[in-house]
């Protein structure tokens, strides 16, 4: 006799992660990953804001008692940085914890969600979950063409993704057009944006979308503390939507789903401006010294807004395997349907130099094609 699982568990597949850092030590039997740098899961070259360090290790000594399952400061000071009220976020262990919210709120068999084919791979890997289909809408220029996901919703459709900047092409949609998809979208699909990277642009640059959460019954915007903010490590990103819908999202939610230092770090994050502001900056230079030198070696790649950069490199596994060999991870691209490419998060000015220089050997070595 054996256990007898759900028949469609078996299935699903794998989201691949960026490798951890001491995993790729121990594969290569160093006693210390000092030297490897990742540059593999966009997290913040940086770090934490100082202040949200000092939060952390203040809340410490009271890790004994169990957190603010409603997050209520939390949500009290996004709600004031939002000018919405608090019962319209929700707060959870990583914006990918309310992904799975709203799989569970809005997915059954027979359903499916619409987004674009090489949009963030999440939102393809939960449908199955719900047995209901993930609709993939092809990009263009590797953009998500919004008409073409328009013309994808049936009947069935109860959710639409938007990556807004986009992972893994680091391509961005202008206001114009997310106001022209809102005026055409049916109210009975839910729209959920989901900004992970929208703190890096200016804030000039950043679309609105919390007017549609403003003015429309069915738009969710997903945000989180794993990137500008730089806390990753954490797990605690949130939800804004209508009250309505955000108390559905809370019938799913565990009570204490975000932990109580989370809690704590992502309010002091909250209120250092000047840390993204750094941050920002640095990854704009960044990205400017890495576009050059792409250019320099010949190699084509995807301009991007993100702290992210697609990089075609001929056989995208090889090259990150033999970027491994040399301590450095990147992101391989197969999963995605682009297999000549890598994605690389942009780093510090020191990690940046070296992986230019070691991309350099792997093209005289014939190992980066062009
Ligand atoms: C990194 C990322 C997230 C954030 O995930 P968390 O669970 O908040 O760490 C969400 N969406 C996209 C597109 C991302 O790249």
């Amino acid at each position: 006799m054996s256990t007898i699982p759900n028949m469609w568990i078996k299935n699903l597949a794998f989201y691949e992660p960026g490798r951890p850092i001491d995993e790729l030590a121990r594969e290569l039997g160093l006693s210390s990953a000092d030297e490897i740098i990742k540059l593999a899961s966009n997290e913040n070259a940086l770090g934490p804001s100082p202040k949200a360090v000092d939060a952390m290790q203040r809340a410490a000594s009271n890790m004994h008692i169990y957190p603010d399952g409603g997050s209520f400061y939390l949500r009290l000071a996004l709600a004031q940085k939002y000018h919405v009220d608090m019962d319209q976020i929700i707060v959870g262990n990583g914006s990918n914890e309310i992904i799975e919210f709203l799989a569970h709120v809005y997915l059954q068999p027979g359903s499916n969600l619409v987004m674009a084919d090489k949009a963030f791979i999440v939102y393809k890997l939960i449908a199955p979950a719900y047995q209901a289909e993930a609709i993939t809408v092809p990009m263009v220029d590797l953009t998500h063409d919004l008409d073409a996901m328009l013309a994808a919703i049936t009947p069935q459709t109860r959710m639409v993704f938007i990556a807004n900047p986009n992972n893994p092409t680091g391509t961005m949609l202008s206001q114009d057009a997310l106001d022209a998809f809102m005026d055409q979208v049916p109210a009975s699909v839910a729209v959920v944006f989901d900004e992970a990277y929208i703190e890096l642009l200016p804030p000039d640059r950043q679309p609105d979308t919390m007017a549609y959460v403003k003015s429309r019954p069915n738009v969710y915007v997903l945000r989180t503390f794993s990137k500008a903010y730089g806390l990753a490590g954490l797990r605690v990103g949130y939800g804004i939507s209508t009250a309505e819908n955000i108390q559905l999202l809370n019938r799913v939610r565990q009570p204490f789903n975000v932990n109580a230092m989370a809690q704590e770090a992502a309010m002091a994050a909250l209120e250092d401006d000047e840390h993204v502001e750094i941050i920002r900056k640095l990854v704009i230079d960044g990205l400017a010294f890495l576009q050059n030198a792409f250019e320099e070696m010949g190699l084509e790649y995807v301009p991007s807004v993100a702290n992210f950069i697609l990089v075609k490199v001929g056989r995208g596994r090889k090259v990150f395997d033999a970027l491994q060999q040399r301590l450095i991870i990147v992101r391989p691209m197969d999963g995605y349907g682009l297999p000549e490419y890598v994605r690389i998060t942009v780093g510090t000015a020191d990690q940046n130099r070296r992986l230019v220089l070691v991309m350099k050997q792997l093209i005289e070595e014939g190992i980066i094609e062009k």
